[in-house]
C-alpha cells in the first residue's frame, strides 16, 4: 500500500525527540530539554503586532503564490544590505518555513538519480530533503579536528558525472560552526569548476557571536549567483518558529520553477505571517541583538563547562545556538546500572534516565561520536543540566 519513497525515508529524528519529550512531561517527569533547535523567547512584540493588524485590515485572504510583493521587496533589500546580494522581488519565493524553501529546492533541482552533496555532520533533514527529491545524497565529512570546517580535497573526491549540487549550511546546524570566507570561496570555486549548483541555507546568519560577518556563496562571483538558491527564513533569528516564513533566491528559472511547484502543494505561505515578516524585517534589529547577547552568554558558559569535563572534547563554535561535543571517550565503558555505552543514541538514552537531560544523538546528525546540545535555553536551566550531566559522567566507570 505504501510507497516505496515512504517507506525508504526516516522520520525527523529532532522532532520525534521532540514528541517524546513532551510524552514525558506530560507524564509528569521533570525534563530539562536541550533537544530542540527552537528559540525559548517570545517572537517581538512589534510582529505580534503587525500580524493582529493585518487581520483586522482584511489580509486573511490567499496571496499571489510567491507572497506579497511589499514582503518579496523587503527580502531584497535585507539581501542586498546584509549579504551583497542583488536579486529582484521576481527572484524571491516565500514558502511555509526554510523547510518548504529546502523542498522546493531540491525538487527544482534534481532529476532522478543526482547526486547531491551534503557536509557532515548535517541538520536531519537535508538527507530525507534530497530524497524526496529523487537524488541522491552523498556525504561528506568536514572533520572536528578542522573546526567541522569542509576540505577541498574531501568535496573534490566526492564529486562525480552524476553530481548535480551542494548543499551549504553556515553558521550550522548542529556544529555552531561558520566556515570561513576562504571555505566559502573553495566551494564556490569547486560548484563553478564542476558545473554544480549550490543550495545555501543561511537560517542562522543573525546568530554569529563574533564580529565576522555572514558570507553568502552566491556573492562570490558571477558564476555563484546564477547557480545558487539562497535560502533564509523567520524561525530563529526572530524566535519565529511557529509563524511558518522562509523563503528562496534564486536564479529567474529556478526561481519561476519553485512558484511553480509551490502552486501545486500549499500555494502562498501564510497570509497574516507574510505581513508580520515585513514587521520583523523592519523593526526587530533590536530584538536580534538581546536574544543574541543572551545565546551568546549560555554559549560561553556551556562551552566552558564543557572544557572542563574529563573525556569530553568540543569545538568551541561561534554560530547557531549549539554546541556538538565529543563524547566518545566514554563508549565502550559501563552506566551505574551495568550498560554499555556504545554509542550517541546509548550516550543520550543514559543522560535522560540519569540526569533527566534530553540531547540529539550525533547519529541524527551523521556523527555517531557527537551529541548536538541546543543552548535556547535560559542560563538557569542549563547550568541545573550542566551539573546533572556532570555528575552522570562521573557515574560512568
Ligand atoms: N534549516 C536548518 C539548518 C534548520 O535548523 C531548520 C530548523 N528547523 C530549518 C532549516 C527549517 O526551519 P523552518 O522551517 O522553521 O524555517
Ligand atoms: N531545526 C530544529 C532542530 O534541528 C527544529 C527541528 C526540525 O525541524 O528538525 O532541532
Amino acid at each position: 500500500m505504501v510507497s516505496n519513497l515512504v517507506k525508504n525515508l526516516n522520520p525527523s529524528k529532532t522532532l520525534a525527540l521532540t514528541e517524546k519529550i513532551s510524552r514525558l512531561k506530560g507524564q509528569g517527569r521533570e525534563i530539562l530539554a536541550f533537544n530542540l533547535g527552537e528559540p525559548d523567547f517570545n517572537t517581538p512584540v512589534s510582529v505580534i503586532e503587525a500580524a493582529e493588524k493585518a487581520m483586522r485590515c482584511g489580509h486573511t485572504k490567499y496571496t499571489s503564490v510567491a507572497g506579497i510583493s511589499e514582503l518579496r521587496t523587503e527580502i531584497c533589500r535585507k539581501l542586498s544590505e546584509d549579504n551583497n546580494l542583488e536579486y529582484s522581488p521576481e527572484q524571491i519565493c516565500v514558502s511555509t518555513g526554510a523547510k518548504q524553501a529546502l523542498v522546493n529546492s531540491a525538487q527544482a533541482v534534481c532529476n532522478p538519480g543526482d547526486e547531491v552533496i551534503i557536509f557532515t555532520p548535517c541538520w536531519v533533514s537535508y538527507v530525507e530533503i534530497v530524497k524526496i527529491a529523487g537524488g541522491i545524497p552523498v556525504l561528506v565529512k568536514a572533520s572536528e579536528e578542522n573546526g567541522f570546517q569542509p576540505s577541498r580535497k574531501d568535496l573534490v573526491k566526492a564529486v562525480t558525472p552524476a553530481s548535480k549540487a551542494i548543499i551549504i549550511n553556515s553558521p550550522n546546524n548542529p556544529t555552531g560552526a561558520i566556515y570561513s570566507e576562504s571555505t566559502i570561496r573553495m566551494i564556490a570555486e569547486t560548484a563553478e569548476k564542476y558545473g554544480l549548483v549550490m543550495i545555501s541555507d543561511e537560517i542562522y546568519e543573525k546568530l554569529i557571536y563574533t564580529d565576522e560577518r555572514p558570507f553568502s556563496p552566491a556573492s562570490v562571483s558571477e558564476y555563484a549567483m546564477d547557480n545558487t538558491i539562497t535560502i533564509n527564513g523567520f524561525s530563529k533569528a526572530y524566535a519565529m518558529t511557529g509563524w511558518r516564513i522562509g523563503y528562496t533566491a534564486a536564479p529567474k528559472e529556478l526561481a519561476d520553477g519553485i512558484v511553480s511547484l509551490q502552486s501545486h502543494t500549499t500555494s502562498n505561505a501564510n497570509t497574516i505571517s507574510q505581513y508580520a515578516a515585513i514587521a520583523a524585517l523592519k523593526e526587530c534589529s533590536a530584538d536580534i541583538e538581546r536574544m543574541k547577547t543572551a545565546f551568546n552568554e549560555r554559549r560561553l558558559y556551556l562551552f566552558n563547562r564543557l572544557k572542563s569535563m574529563s573525556r569530553i572534547e568540543c569545538v568551541e563554535s561561534r554560530g547557531a545556538f549549539y554546541l556538538m561535543p565529543n563524547v566518545s571517550g566514554y563508549y565502550g565503558s559501563r552506566t551505574p546500572s551495568g550498560d554499555i555505552i556504545g554509542n550517541s543514541n546509548g550516550f543520550c538514552d543514559y543522560m535522560l534516565s540519569e540526569a533527566s537531560i534530553a540531547l540529539v544523538p550525533g547519529e541524527a546528525f551523521e556523527s555517531p561520536e557527537n551529541v548536538r546540545i541546543s543552548y535556547a535555553a535560559s542560563l538557569e536551566n542549563l547550568k541545573k543540566g550542566m551539573d546533572a550531566f556532570e555528575q552522570a559522567l562521573l557515574n560512568i566507570k
